[in-house]
């Protein structure tokens, strides 16, 4: 079990990702990280240990962005570290992970072939990478449909992408995830309880779905890319 978060707005984003993150901290404490794109990058921080300890680099290294995506970790493959702790990054997308890739050495293999190289022991790393490779030749939908494809085992995702600071994508298969809409910007989390503070609008993903999350829009679809309408609840 870990949790995930993400925020795409017009604000600064990282004390509130800091912020959800501590509500998700039940969900796991072996490490924590979050990833925000600040003028054009991707920049992460991450550390061992809890939520407490990220907020303390996140000062120091004053970490901006107004779309970002974080992580508290329970390890399934790989030690509790900080190299292991995710988001797991590619110079070109970035992902948060809730669930096990189950053919993640085949999917390694494949990937270290054409050149990607993995610097962590995780299952994740390889979404990130599957991800950069599909892009190259397909738009970012198409890369979506054919990446979860790809993956056997269970999934919740948060991605950002370098190049798209408009864009955060969600995804959801045998692990929870929600997503929250919120006053020109727009949020995503393992839980309704992780976005309490922004919002009570809430839409869960169902198994095999994935959304697209602009601030001002969120567009949801099935596995094969055909657009969906979700209900949106109304928490008390
Ligand atoms: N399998 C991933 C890892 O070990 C995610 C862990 C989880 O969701 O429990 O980093």
């Amino acid at each position: 079990m870990c949790g995930i978060v993400g925020i795409i707005s017009t604000k600064e984003v990282t004390s509130r990702i800091i912020n959800s993150l501590k509500k998700l901290e039940y969900r796991g404490y072996d490490s924590a990280g979050i990833a925000t794109l600040t003028d054009g990058d991707i920049n992460e921080v991450k550390c061992e240990g809890r939520v407490d300890a990220l907020e303390k680099d996140i000062i120091k290294y004053n970490l901006k962005g107004e779309i970002g995506i974080g992580h508290v970790r329970w390890a399934t493959h790989g030690k509790p570290s900080k190299i292991n702790a995710h988001p797991h990054s590619s110079e070109k997308v970035s992902v948060v992970h809730n669930g096990i890739i189950e053919n993640s050495t085949i999917l390694k293999k494949f990937l270290e072939k054409k050149g990607y190289v993995f610097k962590s022991q995780t299952d994740t790393e390889v979404i990130a990478h599957l991800v950069t490779d599909y892009l190259k030749k397909n738009s970012l939908k198409e890369t979506i449909v054919k990446v979860l494809k790809k993956l056997h085992g269970s999934f919740a995702l948060g991605i950002i992408f370098k190049d798209k600071n408009d864009i955060m994508v969600g995804a959801r298969r045998g692990s929870p995830l929600a997503v929250g809409y919120g006053p020109n910007e727009n949020y995503l989390g393992s839980d309704s309880y992780a976005l309490k503070s922004m919002t009570n609008k809430i839409s869960y993903l169902d198994d095999g779905e994935f959304c697209i999350i602009k601030k001002d829009q969120i567009d949801f679809f099935n596995n094969d890319g055909s657009k969906i309408n979700k209900k949106i609840m109304n928490l008390s």
